[in-house]
């Protein structure tokens, strides 16, 4: 999601006449855009913005601006603490970058902009200026469905910084699919908070299987994706549309935080464990070789030991191909930052590196199952690491390096048979 506000601010000041720069030391102007999910962010946002000041001294008129959820977190808290900051920009307030430029130089105290809009999706960016947001990829891109969230889980601070649930209109994401193919795109990504509510607050004509479905035939489109499902909201029709719909890849990612019906009941997740169980097995039934993977929280306030080993048995048991862990943050106007039983520091830090060390033995073994198989991967350019290499992806979402070789083109779809995986990535060669 922050990805791709990046690329809707890139495209706003590219109207405006900037252009991207690789390096700090060359830009005219510095923009943060940042994250509040976890505390550890948030500091990162404020020690990145001493660094950033260092540059004023020898380049006075650079210009230093904070958007993203501290932004729209912190307001003009921001230019208390940090006086240098020229503009703050809150996750509704893109568009506002130009008018908070001008305002700075005729009143510099008016530089703050974290009104939260209309209770209406602010397509202003995608749709009206769809043409000049700056993709940072040419074959795959993100598109925004739904923005904020509503569920309200007792750890996270996203409805609180992005706010209440607002899904865009069916007709402008497929006119914004439509351009995307015009141009050469061969995968999006569906974007949101909750992508599984999507629709809900327009009335629930279109879900998002029916919205997969009004996508899944467009021209030269041949992947599609979403981020972020939710289990309590995954249903069968999801995984009818998965199942049935050519171009939606075998790949969900469902976040399951805690393997302890008592911790998802206190984190207000609104789902159990067997439930989460039931839906996992409906989904490898329907779609065999499907990836699953997921987020887990370690250290939720209350969580026992016993708790924390159910973890870890639903990890071992499900066999996730891959499992993003944090450990639990205290996080402003969430619930459980005033739960009374917080778990150590310590503690929440050792089940976190106890999960990280078997997950990493799961996903190492599961790409370790692909070695022999071919797999049709879609090519997103050259390797970062390695200028002879190139990379891609397959369906399932797994990374995959080959050897370049004179006529394979970013955007192809090869198939590919694997000879050696990693904890990363897979290595293959073009069949
Ligand atoms: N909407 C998605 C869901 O609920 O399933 C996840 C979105 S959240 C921005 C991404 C992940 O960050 C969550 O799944 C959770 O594991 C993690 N997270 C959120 N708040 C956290 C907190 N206070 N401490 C640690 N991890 C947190
Ligand atoms: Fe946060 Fe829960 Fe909403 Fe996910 S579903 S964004 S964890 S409140």
């Amino acid at each position: 999601m922050n990805e791709h506000d990046t690329e809707k601010i890139a495209g706003v000041l590219s109207g405006m006449g900037y252009s991207l720069t690789d390096s700090p030391d060359k830009a005219d102007m510095v923009i943060l855009n940042t994250c509040s999910v976890r505390e550890k962010a948030e500091y990162k946002c404020y020690s990145d913005l001493g660094r950033i000041n260092e540059l004023k001294k020898s380049n006075p008129d650079l210009i230093i601006g904070v958007g993203g959820c501290v932004a729209q977190q912190e307001g003009s808290n921001i230019v208390k603490k940090a006086p240098y900051v020229d503009l703050v920009f809150g996750t509704d307030n893109i568009t506002d970058i130009p008018q908070l430029l001008e305002q700075k130089k005729r009143a510099p105290a008016d530089r703050v902009s974290t009104v939260r809009r209309k209770r209406k999706y602010q397509n202003k960016v995608s749709d009206t200026a769809a043409a000049s947001l700056k993709r940072s990829h040419t074959v795959k891109a993100w598109v925004s469905i739904v923005d904020g969230c509503d569920k309200f889980c007792t750890f996270c601070v996203v409805p609180f910084t992005r706010g209440r649930e607002r899904s865009r209109q069916p007709d402008d994401i497929c006119n914004e699919v439509l351009g995307l193919a015009a141009n050469g795109y061969k995968e999006v990504t569906l974007l949101g908070q909750n992508v599984d509510s999507y629709g809900k607050d327009l009335g629930g004509a279109v879900s998002l299987a029916e919205l997969l479905k009004m996508i899944n035939d467009t021209e030269g489109i041949e992947r599609i994706r979403f981020v972020t499902s939710h289990p309590a909201d995954f249903d069968d029709k999801l995984i009818d549309a998965i199942s049935s719909l050519p171009s939606v890849c075998e790949s969900v990612h469902l976040p399951l935080q805690s393997g302890s019906d008592t911790v998802l009941k206190r984190m207000k997740r609104n789902y159990t464990l067997s439930g989460y169980r039931e839906k996992i097995k409906r989904l490898r039934d329907a779609i065999p070789g499907i990836a699953i993977t997921t987020d887990i929280i370690t250290g939720f306030p209350g969580e026992t030991e016993d708790d924390f080993n159910l973890t870890l048995d639903i990890l071992t048991e499900i066999n996730f191909d891959a499992a993003f862990a944090f450990q639990y943050s205290k996080r402003p106007y969430s619930p459980a930052r005033l739960y009374e039983d917080q778990i150590p520091f310590a503690v929440g830090r050792e089940r976190l590196n106890r999960v990280i060390e078997l997950q990493n033995s799961i996903t190492l073994s599961k790409n370790q199952e692909c070695i022999g198989r071919e797999f049709d991967i879609l090519i997103e350019g050259e390797s970062k690491k390695d200028k002879g290499k190139l990379t891609g992806r397959t369906r399932t979402n797994k990374l995959v390096h080959l050897t370049k070789k004179a006529g394979i083109q970013t955007g192809d779809i090869l198939s590919v048979k694997i000879r050696s995986a990693t904890l990363s990535a897979l290595t293959g060669d073009v069949v």
